[in-house]
């Protein structure tokens, strides 16, 4: 596709705007189960053990894994 109408221009980025809007109001979770650096009830970031009631926040150093 190299044009379109205006009116769908108009709707298709409408869209975009809301779907933005969604994304964006999603709360962001970062427990260490999820994090590249988390090895077994350790982090590898912070070279410690996690306590147990730690490891569901996370910290600011979350890196998402890589999923595979
Ligand atoms: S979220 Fe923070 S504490 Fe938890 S594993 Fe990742 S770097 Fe370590």
């Amino acid at each position: 596709m190299n044009s379109i109408t205006p009116g769908r221009k108009a709707d298709w980025l409408e869209t975009l705007r809301r779907a933005a809007a969604i994304v964006e109001a999603l709360p962001v979770e970062r427990p260490c189960r999820l994090c590249d650096s988390f090895d077994n009830g350790s982090c590898r970031r912070w070279s410690a053990e996690i306590p147990a009631a730690a490891q569901g926040q996370g910290c600011d150093a979350f890196e998402d894994a890589v999923p595979f």
